[in-house]
């Protein structure tokens, strides 16, 4: 079986510690999958990995059926494998349009002084994507003016501004309200029709509602991966996920 995106035997060590180590992983088009663990599992490190801001010790990365394994960020991005990033990635001083215009324009700006269909093409292709994460009333305003919220969404936005065929998404939801949860989640659900996602979540609770198929990673390994409710099920993922106590009668 081919996926969209693809690791085998992928490994990162830092120095003597293996934060990723000897992964296969398998996304198919159009699935949304959740990638879980706890802290220090190695989950922000396999993202780094799969764009291109690390380089594996060992292992390589397909995306499409392409070996992708060591391409810079760029290249990777080009290809249409997105991810979203933290807040350092916005200019605050930039307005919300401005900033997924940087996005969405991805290096061509030489080509936009020459041709003003292209100009139109991503220019409206930041209208598509405002409109997506319903931001367009606030397309004027500097990014460093808008809500924790509202930056949380510009975020999502800057990375669909290449129109990836592969979102990922690091723990979206930190540091959102309850509210804000839910209607992310909403959103997140809406962009998924679209388009591949694989998201990082540490909340078992959010990953159910929202994904059809889980990969559990600790310590660097993935410990399970599959359908939602039976990965839920996996006593060794209750074990060390929700950290239930070891049972005699758990291992037969
Ligand atoms: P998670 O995102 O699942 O919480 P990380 O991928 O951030 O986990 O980290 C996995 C392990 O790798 C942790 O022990 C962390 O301290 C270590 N680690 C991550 N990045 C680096 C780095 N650049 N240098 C050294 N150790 C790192
Ligand atoms: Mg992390």
């Amino acid at each position: 079986m081919t996926g969209i995106l693809e690791t085998r035997a992928l490994r990162k060590s830092f120095g003597g510690l293996t934060a990723v180590d000897s992964v296969n992983f398998l996304v198919e088009e159009g699935e949304l999958r959740a990638i879980i663990g706890p802290n220090g599992a190695g989950k922000s490190t396999f993202f780094n990995l799969l764009t291109g801001v690390l380089r594996p010790t060992a292992g390589r990365v397909l995306f499409r059926g392409e070996d992708i394994t060591g391409l810079p960020p760029h290249a990777i991005s080009l290809r249409g494998l997105g991810r979203t990033l933290q807040n350092s990635a916005l200019f605050p001083a930039l307005t919300v349009f401005e900033n997924v215009w940087l996005s969405a324009q991805a290096g061509q700006v030489q080509k936009l002084v020459l041709r003003p269909s292209l100009r139109r093409s991503v220019e409206q292709r930041v209208v598509e994507v405002l409109g997506l994460l319903g931001l367009e009333d606030k397309q004027d305003v500097p990014a460093g003016d808008l809500s924790h919220g509202d930056q949380r969404l510009l975020e999502i936005a800057i990375a669909l501004g290449t129109n990836p065929s592969v979102l990922l998404m690091d723990e979206p939801t930190a540091g959102l309200s309850p509210k804000e949860t839910r209607d992310f989640l909403e959103l997140i659900r809406g962009l998924a029709s679209a388009r591949t996602i694989v998201i990082i979540e540490h909340d078992m609770n959010v990953v159910m509602s929202l994904a059809t198929t889980i990969t559990v990673l600790h310590e660097g390994r993935i410990v399970a991966d599959g359908k939602s409710k039976d990965v839920q099920a996996n006593p060794v993922v209750r074990r060390i996920y929700l950290g239930e106590p070891a049972r005699d009668d758990a291992h037969g």
